[in-house]
């Protein structure tokens, strides 16, 4: 049925990506019509969300200023930030509804799509009942929006199946959390970090996926703080590093427990901290034993000395933070990973001090509000869980229902693709997610997509997923609606409406209510502003531990972002979360978890010899459903190439721009070489943003966290060849 609706070529022309060069009227234009106002926002792409002014005339962005006052980024911004102006007035923006017939995609109104939509929804769910229709979300939307993804869910479609992009993103970091502490948020304010003696980063590609950091980083640096790194890169922070530890791919583990294992062997653990403050610790002790250096640094390739010395130098500190990513996350045992780092900040007494502590660098732009307030598959607004009968109980309250009429926990996004192959799911409404670009084993999901009966798309850019669609709703821009998203420390802010979004193109959150007033909920969705949409989203996170209720735009305005949780309008929310070693945990204790050594789901062999491991560069964002759009940051970085170090590189008479072939168990794609000493000699790297034949998820593979169900991105088993001269030009 989803099959595409046209030649891939034709959609190229017609939807793009077409890269954007130049603002509205040209690079002069300015000087003779200068903007009608400046509006103080934040940037779209990643989870730093940077301040930026938007300059504004006529309904449209025309250019940026730096916001200087901002506290967290001070006027300062990456590439993507700079360039993030030129995705308003898009010649590839969706103006109108699209509806698909033979041959093609056409226009449609707005009453033809939303009423073809609603029809086939329930035409599905009265033929193969309620759950044969899944919803997904995003990690940009604002908070707001992700708060109504979840509501619309289970009130409107009445499904169990919802969950989001963010699946692909934080979700081990949060399940690790909320085991330690009680609570999913970064531990610390960002302010924290200049003021750590020892900062250890690990799983981080700082300078390319979370660029403003680095300047929190140098100036630890620069006040004395030392610096260790681990990553099977050399990246860029990693250049600066007093200890940099070559981490094997998938080995991550077993360099934590070593750690822990040498902390506990040399008495350099906080033995009152653990005592006031934790429990399980003996068990946790226990189950490094075995992990001395030698057999982590076999395991892990870093040499054992260097082992000894990081865990010597976190213990030692008087003030040591821990900050991790995708790189830790990002694995089959992403949960146990993160719970190693936590460990060991425990063990030390690291945590819940000026200084001090551990935490997750948000990837997407929404990472953090994405994740808090109910649109993961087993979640309730203020991180409660759908399991809890007083969290139903409360929600359901405020949302007018029964604790009965709230579906059960369903599937996560990876799973969502599962079921639709298994012909369990049969329709699904997507918002902003582009997964046959981020999912893994994109042919997998490429078929998933062609299984459904009904495939509708709420997006403002035609993707490769909103390719495959029935129905593509033509939605917002994150500049044409107000809302609220959280940003990598925890710290609420506001993003201000610029424009109105432009032609017959409408904002997501009247979507969303006009899909319920046709699926018959009108009621429960009686939404006209953000506002009112927060409002309720308050109540219903009230006494949750991410606790909303005392944040409004404008207290938001004034102090220049609130950290949550913030429980009253005159309570002045909560920078550093664990203050004193108290959790969230109902004995305010924290936890200490037991970690157990696995392999990865696809281990190397004699076949598939060699690891592959992925991520992003700087110029572009996730799915690159934004960023392949903007000339400059096409330019920077045009396609994805194949980072090799010169000895493996030699292995296979490659040079640097040869044409390679990498195959995995499942596919294989050929590309060229960047050779480069800044990467283990056993490992190859390629960026994940591109689709198609450029798409580096044809080559990963299935296998998830049993908790967290993210996808193991940052290891597969590979081997190469380089192309012969035919097939390179294939
Ligand atoms: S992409 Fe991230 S680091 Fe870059 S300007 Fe935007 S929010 Fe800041």
């Amino acid at each position: 049925m989803a099959k595409l609706p046209e030649p891939a070529e034709e959609l190229l022309e017609r939807f793009g990506p077409h890269p954007n060069y130049t603002p509205p009227g040209g690079w002069s234009d300015e000087s003779r019509n200068p903007a009608e106002k400046l509006v103080k926002t934040h940037c779209c792409f990643c989870g730093q969300q940077c301040g930026i002014q938007l300059k504004v005339r006529e309904n449209r962005v025309i250019g940026f200023e730096p916001w200087e006052e901002f506290p967290f980024n001070k006027g300062k911004l990456c590439p993507k930030g700079v360039k993030r102006y030129l995705q308003n007035n898009h010649p590839d923006r969706l103006l109108d509804p699209l509806m698909r017939e033979s041959g093609g995609f056409r226009k449609a109104s707005w009453d033809e799509a939303l009423d073809f939509t609603a029809r086939r929804i329930r035409e599905i769910q009265e033929k193969y009942g309620k759950d044969a229709v899944a919803v997904y979300g995003g990690a940009s939307l604002t908070t707001e929006k992700s708060y109504l993804v979840g509501k619309f869910a289970r009130l409107a479609v009445g499904t169990r199946h919802v969950d989001y992009n963010g699946r692909l993103c934080m979700v081990s970091a949060g399940v690790a959390y909320k085991l330690a502490f009680g609570v999913d948020r970064s531990l610390l304010p960002w302010s924290d970090i200049p003021k750590a003696d020892v900062l250890f980063i690990i799983g981080s590609n700082i300078g390319d996926c979370s660029p403003i950091t680095t300047d929190y980083v140098w100036r630890c640096r620069d006040r004395g703080g030392k610096l260790i790194v681990a990553d099977p890169r050399l990246n860029p922070i990693s250049r600066n590093a007093d200890l940099f530890l070559p981490v094997r791919p998938g080995t991550d583990l077993a360099l934590l427990m070593g750690m822990l294992h040498v902390i506990l062997r040399d008495g350099l653990e906080n033995r009152k901290f653990i005592e006031e403050h934790t429990t399980g610790f003996e068990a946790v002790k226990e189950s490094v034993a075995a992990w001395d250096p030698k057999t982590a640094a076999e395991k892990t390739g870093v040499p054992p000395e260097n082992i000894e010395k990081a865990a010597h130098w976190f213990a030692k500190a008087d003030r040591a933070i821990a900050l991790h990513a995708r790189g830790l996350e990002h694995h089959s045992k992403g949960v146990e990973n993160c719970l190693a780092l936590i460990n060991i900040a425990l063990a030390t007494g690291q945590i819940g001090r000026e200084g001090a502590g551990c935490s997750m660098i948000t990837g997407q732009g929404n990472g953090q509000g994405g994740r808090e307030h109910g649109q993961k598959c087993d979640q309730l607004p203020g991180q409660r869980m759908l399991t809890d009968p007083a969290a139903r109980e409360h929600v359901a309250k405020v949302w007018g229902i029964s604790p009965g009429d709230l579906p059960q926990p369903g599937y996560s996004a990876e799973e969502i693709m599962e079921a639709i192959h298994r012909g369990e799911i049969k329709a699904l409404l997507c918002l902003c997610f582009n997964p046959l670009v981020s999912l893994p084993e994109a042919g997998y999901t490429r078929e998933a997509l062609e299984r459904l009966e009904f495939f509708g798309v709420i997006d403002f850019f035609l993707s490769e997923t909103a390719q495959h669609a029935d129905v593509v709703l033509a939605g917002s821009l994150q500049e044409e609606e107000e809302g609220l998203t959280c940003n990598t420390e925890g710290r609420v802010i506001h993003i201000q409406k610029a424009v109105d979004p432009p032609a017959n193109a409408r904002t997501d959150t009247s979507i969303l209510c006009e899909l319920a007033r046709r699926l018959d909920r009108a009621k429960f969705f009686p939404f006209e502003t953000s506002r009112q949409v927060l409002d309720e989203m308050r109540e219903a996170s009230r006494g949750g531990h991410a606790d909303y209720y005392g944040i409004t735009y404008e207290r938001v305005d004034e102090h220049m972002g609130i950290f949550w949780p913030c429980p009253s309008l005159d309570h002045p929310g909560t920078p550093r979360l664990i203050e004193g070693g108290v959790s969230f945990h109902e004995d305010g204790n924290c936890r200490f978890v037991v970690t157990e050594w696995r392999e990865s789901g696809d281990p190397v062999d004699e076949q598939f010899p060699i690891y592959l491991t992925t991520g992003r560069v700087v110029s572009q964002y996730l799915s690159g459903t934004q960023t392949r759009r903007i000339g400059g940051l096409v330019d920077i970085y045009p396609e994805p190439r194949l980072e090799i170090h010169p000895q493996l590189a030699a292995r296979y008479g490659i040079s640097d721009g040869d044409e390679v072939m990498v195959a995995t168990r499942r596919s294989e794609m050929t590309l060229p070489a960047l050779v480069t000493k800044t990467i283990r000699p056993d490992t190859v790297f390629i960026p994940y943003h591109w689709p198609g034949k450029k798409s580096a998820n044809q080559l990963t593979h299935r296998t998830l966290d049993p908790r967290s169900k993210i996808p193991e991105f940052k290891v597969s088993a590979c081997r190469l060849r380089k192309s012969s001269a035919s097939e390179a030009h294939k």
